[in-house]
């Protein structure tokens, strides 16, 4: 992904919606395909209105979130992006990166 190459018109135009958000989201966390937490099954199928990945075998539900630093914050998913998109403007990937790890981590 480009921040640099996409002005933040664009930016909202891709993930202005929480369920834009919430796909890039699953390709970028599930970019080898989805395997669930509970069972360890690689199959399931994804609830594009609930943002979770349901397991073909156990029918867990997982949201996208789940485990990341989005999950237990109150701040709207399009939000976050666009947080995300003015920190790589202003500093770069790496940078952003590193805070969500270190927001992460309690
Ligand atoms: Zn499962």
């Amino acid at each position: 992904m480009k921040a640099e190459a996409m002005n933040l018109l664009q930016w909202q135009k891709r993930f202005g919606t929480g369920e834009a958000c919430a796909e890039a989201l699953k390709q970028q966390r599930w970019a080898n395909g989805f395997q669930c937490p509970q069972c360890g099954h690689d199959h399931g199928h994804w609830i594009a209105g609930r943002k979770v990945y349901q397991c073909g075998r156990c029918h867990r539900q997982t949201p996208v979130t789940a485990g990341t630093l989005f999950h237990s914050s109150n701040v709207a998913l399009v939000q976050w992006f666009l947080a995300i998109y003015l920190m790589v403007c202003d500093k770069g990937w790496l940078s952003a990166l590193r805070l969500s790890r270190q927001v992460d981590r309690p």
